[in-house]
Parts: C-alpha cells; sequence; structure tokens
C-alpha cells in the first residue's frame, strides 16, 4: 500500500522543545530549595529539557523560563515534594 506524504499549510513545530512558551505558560514550578537534595530527577523528567542542576549554587534548581510549558512533571516526580506549581500571575 503507497502511503501518501503529509502535507502542512503554514508554520509547524517540529521540536516540542524549541517552542517558545512566551505568554501561554498557565502554572510555574517553585522550588523549596532547602528541601531540595539536589538528586536531578526534575531534570531528567522535564520533557523539555528545561531544567539544570546547579548543585555548586543555593538556588540549585535553575529553569529555562522561555522552554518550561508550566506542565507540572517535575512536581510530581520530586522525591522530596519540594517542586510546587504556582499559577502565572497570582492566586486564582
Ligand atoms: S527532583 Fe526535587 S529534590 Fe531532586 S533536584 Fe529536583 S527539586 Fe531537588
Ligand atoms: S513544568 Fe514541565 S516543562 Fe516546566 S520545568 Fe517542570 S517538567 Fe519541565
Amino acid at each position: 500500500m503507497k502511503l501518501e506524504r503529509f502535507r502542512a499549510e503554514g508554520p509547524i513545530a517540529t521540536v516540542f522543545g524549541a517552542v517558545n512558551t512566551g505568554s501561554w505558560r498557565q502554572e510555574y514550578p517553585t522550588v523549596d530549595y532547602e528541601a531540595c537534595i539536589k538528586c536531578g530527577t526534575c531534570q531528567r523528567y522535564c520533557p523539555v529539557d528545561a531544567i539544570t542542576i546547579r548543585a555548586d549554587q543555593e538556588e540549585c534548581v535553575a529553569f529555562a523560563w522561555d522552554f518550561c510549558k508550566g506542565c507540572g512533571i517535575c512536581a510530581n516526580e520530586c522525591p522530596k515534594t519540594c517542586i510546587k506549581m504556582a499559577p502565572v500571575g497570582g492566586e486564582r
């Protein structure tokens, strides 16, 4: 069977992590740095590689805000539950 080629009209994202979220993130991750054990689990699970662990710094979990989607996976996977999601723009 011959497969038809997909033809897209207009711009499409081919790499999810390359999409600059800018204005559409609804929530963002916040870290309790006192409780963080710098295990790197959040970094491993982030689907867009937006987390960097800086073990030598007090604020040891850094987020690339241009790419963080606010998905909450890092908060779900943190073994110390020290990442909480907060609404963009304050409490709702
Ligand atoms: S998963 Fe939690 S404890 Fe581990 S580095 Fe990330 S924030 Fe820290
Ligand atoms: S909220 Fe999602 S995209 Fe943002 S740092 Fe956490 S896992 Fe990555």
